[in-house]
């Protein structure tokens, strides 16, 4: 098998064997540009060096050989030779550009010999320069010193000689950090810095393979769903310098600016230097333009291939080049990393210039970056000054500077007089959401991605960073104490949903725009996908700001959330706890005007879209009162003594309330529910169409937590016959629709049955995947990490969908269900209706919506347009 490639054998289709930077090292060798010769070890060889327990087997060694030799025929140069030596880099390189792997070890194949040869030639200054780079980065990459202590030996040895600038460091100082940096390499390793050129590169090429699986490397692929089997590829690359005098240099650059977009060459360089000095800041560097200046012909020559390979690969390029003798040597090209803002308007220009299609314009934005333009941010100025105090998760993204408060009520106070307040919880639970909704942002202590507050967070676009585990928390006392400082009740603090940071000061933020851009290529998206996108929305403003994002339709009206606003959780205490029929049917009457209220609202909000409403789902527990002063206030409205009150609020518990009594087992057991809450949908769709018979609304009435055919159509009967009475009574022709989550298992395998009854299925896949891997998404997160670390998953499965167990139910089900009702309509609900991954899973299954939080809908959009092109 081959695992070494010349660069000039391959090409930019061959990234996921060659790696990203291999593949278009090898593409602008083809080009003709100039580009120094190498060859590129391949992902393959990665995989196999992890498959024979972490060694380079010998074949792979001796093809690496082979290919050295070709490299020192095709240079004209020999490892180690005294006359000609060869110098390489060994450059890391995936198939994703991936900070967090190895760094590039430069100068390699130097020793004292070679060091000697070469400075007998002239200018020994660069290169006893470059031999004390290469000790620098060869100890700190592949055998893990510390990169701190070498700066410091050159810290010192300037103090000694009183010199402030790296520059003026002479041949004779850069020998002896030489020196100084072996001795250090022996007293910390016990053994004599390599000198044998093939082994300083087995060496090195070794750490790339390893450094696949660092910790950084392992959470960066988890961050952005990149599956370990793909391995890293190594280049292996002759070195050209830019650190040989006052005609050479190094630099970067973008062919378009990557923060605006503009179509401006964009970038910087740094005369007589070599490899990150330009992004390290050793020195501050010059701006592009004046390469003009200092190396016309580079210069000129620069800007005809910065277009050329902007037409090539019809994307914005990110390079890296050196400049040696004045002479231009590409080192680097990948589509530059760039803001949404800037993403978008290098979309629509590169569709105005004609070098684009709009479907190809739509691929080139990563549908995750959006976020970013639908929630307020941080001044970048402000930010850049601030300091973290802590770092948790980014649990829903946004940016959120506001006093502190520890509880709902206070938000809602100190939000009332005009104040901006962060709510500090140890965990949110249903009873903060209005709290919640009140502040700029939520702090939790505990809970993960998926989290009470951070679903909830995400759902109303609210800024949330959760799980942060250093806090120690005083609620009483009205404060927390973080690395020894103490924050209270009223103190400013910041959140950065996105990052996860937060910092203990206010830092001003700026409302996101959408511009004229965003709304073109959002046009050419839509154009372009299958799906349809829905919202989950439960509030007439959560489905406004959703229409406004887009959405086309709701998909899943929680109205159990709706319980929760100031009277009503009075109404459903008195439901739940009733004792005789007649206070049953009380709490109800009481209940089914402002339930009928909520959803004429949301009916008016989405005018004529569809809407599908889900009946009661939590258990009953998680609405009754917890205070002391609550459960006698609701005592003595229900003309109950206290410890009956308590008795039957006590009788509520459950061992394992998610697994309980809820969903539709709450109908079966209470059927007054099902039956006030049909004739709240039903009347207020008579109502909103009276009003406005052009949207002519048919109610969607979807039934959770079904797993059983005969359940449904129990269920089910107390919808109809109430409705069909209603509908009868008053006289009108409406349609109406009852449907099933799936989101039990035993639900999925028995789709072609429930479709019996079911007009349309909506995959409830939050608890379909507690349930099928029959883990609590609540606790969760406190053994998945060593499962990461275990290597036995990779993701979160509540964040990404895990598409082979729990994708396989939803693929059953979808299939039986269409056997029985072959016009069955099919969508998903839950948290992975916003994630790109699991949309183009959903959209593979042909299935015909998904319904995600308003504040994804334009993500969900875009990554559907992606799937579908
Ligand atoms: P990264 O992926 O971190 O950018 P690279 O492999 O691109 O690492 O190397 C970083 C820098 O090292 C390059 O931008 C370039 O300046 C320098 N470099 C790498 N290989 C060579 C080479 N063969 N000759 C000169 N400089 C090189
Ligand atoms: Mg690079
Ligand atoms: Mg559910």
């Amino acid at each position: 098998k081959k695992y070494v490639y010349l660069f000039n054998e391959g090409d930019a289709n061959m990234r996921e064997l060659l790696g990203g930077k291999g593949a278009n090292l090898a593409e602008m060798s083809k080009l003709g540009m100039p580009v120094p010769n190498g060859f590129t070890i391949t992902t393959e060889a990665c995989n196999k060096y992890y498959e024979d327990g972490e060694v380079i087997n010998d074949d792979i060694k001796a093809q690496i050989m082979e290919f050295l030799a070709t490299l020192e025929e095709e240079t004209g140069k020999k490892f180690g030779d005294a006359n000609n030596p060869l110098l390489v880099s060994v450059r890391s390189g995936a198939r994703a550009s991936m900070p967090g792997m190895m760094d590039t070890i430069l100068n390699l194949g130097i020793n004292d010999t070679v060091a000697e040869a070469m400075a007998a030639k002239g200018n020994p200054r660069f290169v006893y320069d470059s031999y004390r780079r290469f000790i620098q980065m060869f100890s700190d990459v592949v055998k893990g010193l510390s990169k701190k202590r070498f700066e410091e030996i050159i810290d010192e040895l300037k103090a000694e000689k009183g010199i402030k600038n790296d520059l003026d460091l002479d041949a004779e100082d850069m020998k002896e950090l030489v020196k100084r940096f072996k001795a250090f390499y022996k007293e910390q390793l016990n053994e004599e810095f390599p000198t044998e050129p093939a082994e300083q590169m087995m060496d090195s090429i070794e750490a790339v393979f390893k450094s696949w699986n660092n910790e950084r490397a392992i959470y960066y692929r988890r961050q952005n769903d990149i599956p370990s089997d793909w391995g890293t590829a190594v280049n292996v690359q002759m070195m050209v310098f830019g650190n040989m005098g006052d005609n050479c240099g190094t630099g970067v650059a973008f062919t378009r600016s990557p923060s605006t977009g503009e179509n401006k060459l964009f970038g910087e360089f740094l005369m007589n230097a070599q490899g990150e000095d330009v992004v390290a800041g050793v020195r501050t560097p010059n701006t592009i333009d004046q390469l003009k200046e200092i190396a016309p012909a580079a210069f000129d020559q620069f800007v005809d291939i910065c277009s050329k390979l902007e037409k090539h690969y019809k994307n914005m390029q990110d390079m890296e080049f050196t400049i040696e003798n004045g002479k231009l040597y590409m080192l680097q090209t990948r589509n530059g990393k760039r803001t949404a803002q800037a993403a978008l308007k290098v979309a629509c220009d590169m569709v105005d210039e004609g070098l684009v299609t709009p479907e190809e314009a739509v691929m080139m934005v990563e549908p995750q970056q959006l976020d970013a333009l639908l929630h307020p941010n941080f001044d970048p100025e402000a930010l850049k000054k601030a300091e973290p105090i802590t770092s948790a998760l980014p649990a829903s993204p946004g940016a959120a500077s506001g006093q502190i408060v520890f509880s709902a009520e206070e938000a809602i106070e100190e939000a009332a007089k005009g104040k901006k307040v962060i709510l500090v919880r140890l965990e949110t639970s249903p009873e903060d959401i209005q709290g919640m909704a009140a502040a700029q942002g939520i702090l939790t202590v505990r809970g993960g991605m998926t989290s009470h507050a951070a679903v909830v967070a995400r759902g109303m676009g609210a800024c949330c960073v959760s799980g942060a585990g250093d806090i120690a928390m005083n609620e009483e006392a009205g404060e927390f104490t973080l690395n020894g400082k103490t924050y209270k009740s009223g103190d400013w603090i910041s959140l950065d949903g996105s990052t996860g940071n937060v910092y203990g000061e206010a830092i001003p933020t700026v409302e996101a725009k959408i511009s004229g851009d965003f709304e073109r290529f959002m046009n050419w998206a839509d154009e372009a996908r299958r799906l349809k996108i829905r919202t989950n929305a439960d509030t007439p403003r959560d489905a406004a700001q959703a229409v406004k994002f887009g959405a086309e339709g709701i998909g899943l009206v929680r109205t159990e959330h709706m319980f929760f606003d100031g009277d009503k959780i009075k109404a459903i205490r008195e439901m739940i706890v009733a004792k005789t029929p007649e206070q049953m049917e009380a709490a109800l009457a009481k209940l089914e005007p402002m339930q009928q209220e909520d959803f004429e609202g949301i009916y008016e909000a989405m005018e004529g879209r569809p809407v599908t409403i889900r009946y009661l789902d939590p258990p009953l527990h998680e609405f009754v009162p917890t205070k002391p002063e609550d459960i006698a206030e609701l005592a003595a409205e229900m003309n109950m003594d206290v410890e009956e009150l308590t008795a039957i609020i006590d009788g509520l518990h459950e061992v394992n309330p998610m697994m309980g009594h809820r969903g539709s087992r709450l109908d079966v057991s209470n059927p007054g529910i099902a039956k006030m809450q049909t004739e709240a949908v039903i009347r207020a769709a008579i109502n909103v169409n009276k009003r406005h018979p052009e949207w002519n609304i048919v109610p969607e009435i979807m039934l959770p937590l079904i797993g059983d055919l005969k359940e449904l159509k129990y269920v089910k009967k107390m919808v109809t016959d109430t409705a069909d009475q209603i509908i009868a009574d008053e006289g009108v022709d409406m349609d109406y629709h009852v449907g099933t989550m799936i989101e039990v298992p035993r639900a999925a395998l028995k789709a072609g049955e429930l479709a019996e009854e079911a007009e349309f299925f909506s995959f409830g896949t939050n608890d379909l995947t507690q349930l099928t891997f029959g883990f609590s998404r609540d606790d969760a997160g406190k053994f998945l990490p060593e499962y990461y670390a275990a290597k036995i998953y990779e993701n979160d499965p509540f964040a990404k969908l895990d598409q082979e167990g729990v994708g396989e139910l939803i693929e059953i089900a979808a299939e039986r269900g269409r056997n029985t009702r072959p016009d069955i309509k099919l969508g998903v609900c839950g948290e992975h209706g916003g994630d790109p991954v699991s949309i183009e899973f959903v959209d593979g299954l042909g299935l015909d919506y998904v319904s995600c939080s308003p504040y994804r809908v334009p993500i969900a959009r875009l990554a559907a347009a992606q799937a579908a092109i």
